[in-house]
C-alpha cells in the first residue's frame, strides 16, 4: 500500500497529521541483574545458564533491588530535567507468557522514578524541538521464547530474564517518522553518553514501541492510536511509521475507523500487522509489590548525582559551535559519540586547527572505524596523533593521500606519527627544483596534449599531475607540482606565440 506518486502523498500531508509517541526500553549495563546477583548481560553464556533461582522465581526467593539500576535512573531523570520521586516503589504487573516465570513482571505503575522530563531534539539545522517525557520507570526484563531453533516447538533461554530494563514513555510529540527516529537516536547516544547502556543494538540493548494515530490537520484532538511492538533499529522504526500511516490514512479516508490495538512490523514485507487487541491497563491488576519495601531516595543522593553528571551532549554541541566556529550539524555528528567529542576537543586543541580537527575525525577516522570493527565503536587513535598527523599533511611534510593511509598505521597502536615518518622513508617532497625536473620530464613527453591544455581542457591537468606523482614514487607535493606544470605550459604558450610573431 504505496502512495502512487508524491502528489498523493503531499495531498494526503496536507489533509492528515500524523501524531507519535514513543515507549523506549533501555537494557541497564549494570554488572548484575535488577533483583539478584547474577551476571547481567552475559552473552557469552550457553542458553539458561545465566539465571539464578531468583530470576526463576523459585519459592522462597526474594528480590533485592541493584543500587546501580536505581543510581542509573536517577542519572538519566537528572539529564532530562525530570522529577525524581522521594520513594522508590515497585508494582507488579501481571501477565501470563512462558517467558515469565513469576507470572508477573516487577515494575512501577503508580510511582515511576522520574516523571514529567524534557528532552530536547537536535535538528540538523541547529533548532531544537522540546519533546515532553511523560515517565522514566524501572522494571525487570523477561525471558526469550525462541520459536525458530526447533521444528514445531517453542524452547525457553532464561538468561534475559531479570536484565534491569529503563522504559522511557514520551508524551505524543512527534508527528513525523523521520522525528520518531530522531528522537530515538538521540536517545540512544545519551543513554551511552551517559554510560548507562552499552547502545548495542543487535544485542536488544534499545527497544522501541511506537504509538501512532492520525488526526485532521489543525485538529487538537487526538485520534485512536496504534501501538506497533518492539522496533529494534532506527529504520526499521522509521519504515514501520510510514506504513502504519498511511494504512491509518487508507482506513481513514474509506470512511471506517482505526481500531485501538498492538500491532508488529515484518521487516521482510515492510508491512505492519496485528497482533492483538490493546491491553486496558486493568487487565494487568497492578499492585505494589509486597517483596520489595519502599526505598527512600534522599535529596542527597539526588544532588550529589546530579553534580557528578558528565556535561551533556547538548551543552557541548552549543559549545563546538560557539567556540570552535563548527558547522551545526559536524558538531551534531561529533557529539552522538562522547569519545568523538572528547577526541575532537583534544585534537583541535593540540593542533589549533578546529575545522580540520572536525572534517578528519568525521572522515578518516570514522571511516576506518567501520571498516576495522563494525562491531564495537572502539576509537584507537588520540589526540596527540591524530594533531600530529594535521600538522604534518598543514605544513607539507605530507600528501593528503599519505596522512589518510597513515590513520590506519596509527590506528590501535601507540606509534608516534615522527617515528614512522622517517622509518619508512614518506616524507612528502616539496623541493621545487626535484618536481620542476619531473614536471618538465612529463611535459616533454606529452607535447602533444599541449595545445588542449591550452585550449582551457582542465581535466588534463589531473592526468599530467598523476604523471608526474608516479614519477615521485607518489611523494610529489600535488599542489606544487600544479604550480610547476601552470608554469611550464605558460612558458610553452609564451615560446609559441613567439615563434608565431617570427
Ligand atoms: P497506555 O497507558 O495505554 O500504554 P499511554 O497513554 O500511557 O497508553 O501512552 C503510551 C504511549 O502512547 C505514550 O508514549 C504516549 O505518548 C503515546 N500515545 C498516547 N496517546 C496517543 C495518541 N493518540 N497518538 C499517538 N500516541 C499516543
Ligand atoms: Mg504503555
Amino acid at each position: 500500500m504505496a502512495f502512487a506518486t508524491t502528489q498523493d502523498m503531499n495531498e494526503v500531508a496536507s489533509k492528515w497529521e500524523a501524531v507519535i509517541g514513543l515507549e523506549v526500553h533501555v537494557q541497564l549495563n549494570t554488572r548484575t541483574k535488577l533483583f539478584s546477583r547474577t551476571r547481567n548481560g552475559d552473552v557469552s553464556a550457553a542458553p539458561n545458564q545465566s539465571a539464578s533461582l531468583v530470576d526463576l522465581a523459585y519459592p522462597g526467593t526474594l528480590p533485592v533491588l541493584n543500587q546501580t539500576a536505581l543510581t542509573h535512573a536517577v542519572k538519566f531523570g537528572a539529564a532530562i530535567d525530570g522529577s525524581i520521586a522521594k520513594v522508590c516503589l515497585f508494582d507488579r504487573k501481571h501477565y501470563f507468557y512462558p517467558d515469565l516465570p513469576k507470572g508477573y513482571q516487577i515494575s512501577q505503575y503508580s510511582h515511576p522514578i522520574v516523571s514529567s522530563g524534557v528532552f530536547n531534539l537536535w535538528n540538523e539545522n541547529g533548532q531544537a524541538k522540546a519533546v515532553r517525557i511523560r515517565r522514566v520507570h524501572l522494571e525487570e526484563d523477561a525471558g526469550k521464547s525462541i520459536h525458530d531453533r526447533l521444528p514445531n516447538e517453542t524452547v525457553l533461554d532464561f538468561n534475559r530474564a531479570g536484565t534491569p530494563l529503563l522504559e522511557i514513555v514520551t508524551e505524543p510529540d512527534l508527528r513525523t517518522p523521520s522525528e520518531a527516529a530522531t528522537c530515538l537516536r538521540q536517545l540512544h547516544a545519551l543513554v551511552i553518553w551517559l554510560g548507562l547502556c552499552s547502545g548495542n543494538l543487535n544485542e536488544g540493548a534499545i527497544r522501541c514501541d511506537a504509538n501512532v494515530s492520525l488526526r485532521h490537520r489543525g485538529s487538537n484532538r487526538y485520534g485512536t492510536v496504534c501501538e506497533l511492538k518492539n522496533l529494534n533499529s532506527f529504520k526499521f522504526l522509521k519504515r514501520a511509521l510510514r506504513y502504519e500511516i498511511e494504512r491509518q490514512v487508507a482506513v481513514l479516508s474509506g470512511g471506517a475507523s482505526v481500531q485501538r490495538e498492538t500491532r508488529s512490523y515484518d521487516p521482510a514485507s515492510g508491512s505492519t500487522i496485528s497482533l492483538r487487541p490493546k491491553e486496558q491497563q486493568e487487565e494487568y491488576r497492578y499492585f505494589p509489590d509486597p517483596d520489595l519495601p519502599p526505598i527512600p531516595i534522599s535529596d542527597e543522593f539526588t544532588s550529589q548525582i546530579k553534580t557528578s553528571m558528565p556535561e551533556l551532549p547538548e551543552t557541548v554541541r552549543d559549545r563546538f559551535v560557539k567556540v570552535y566556529g563548527l558547522a551545526t550539524d559536524q558538531a551534531y555528528r561529533l557529539t552522538l559519540e562522547k569519545p568523538l567529542a572528547e577526541l575532537f576537543e583534544a585534537t583541535a586543541k593540540l593542533c589549533k586547527d578546529p575545522q580540520l580537527a572536525a572534517n578528519w575525525i568525521l572522515g578518516e577516522v570514522i571511516a576506518i572505524r567501520k571498516r576495522t570493527q563494525p562491531q564495537t565503536p572502539k576509537i584507537t587513535i588520540t589526540a596527540t596523533q591524530l594533531a600530529q598527523l594535521i600538522e604534518r599533511v598543514k605544513d607539507g611534510t605530507l600528501s593528503l593521500n599519505t596522512g589518510k593511509e597513515l590513520v590506519g598505521r596509527l590506528w590501535a597502536t601507540d606509534l608516534d606519527l615522527d617515528e614512522i615518518v622517517k622509518t619508512h622513508d614518506i616524507t612528502q617532497i616539496s623541493d621545487r627544483d626535484q618536481i620542476s625536473e619531473w614536471s618538465a620530464k612529463v611535459v616533454d613527453e606529452n607535447q602533444e596534449l599541449i595545445p588542449k591544455l591550452l585550449d582551457g581542457e582542465e581535466k588534463l591537468y589531473e592526468y599530467f599531475i598523476g604523471q608526474v606523482m608516479r614519477l615521485s614514487r607518489g611523494k610529489a607535493n600535488p599542489h606544487l607540482v600544479r604550480q610547476a606544470l601552470e608554469r611550464l605550459v605558460l612558458a610553452d604558450e609564451k615560446h609559441c606565440s613567439n615563434e608565431n610573431d617570427d
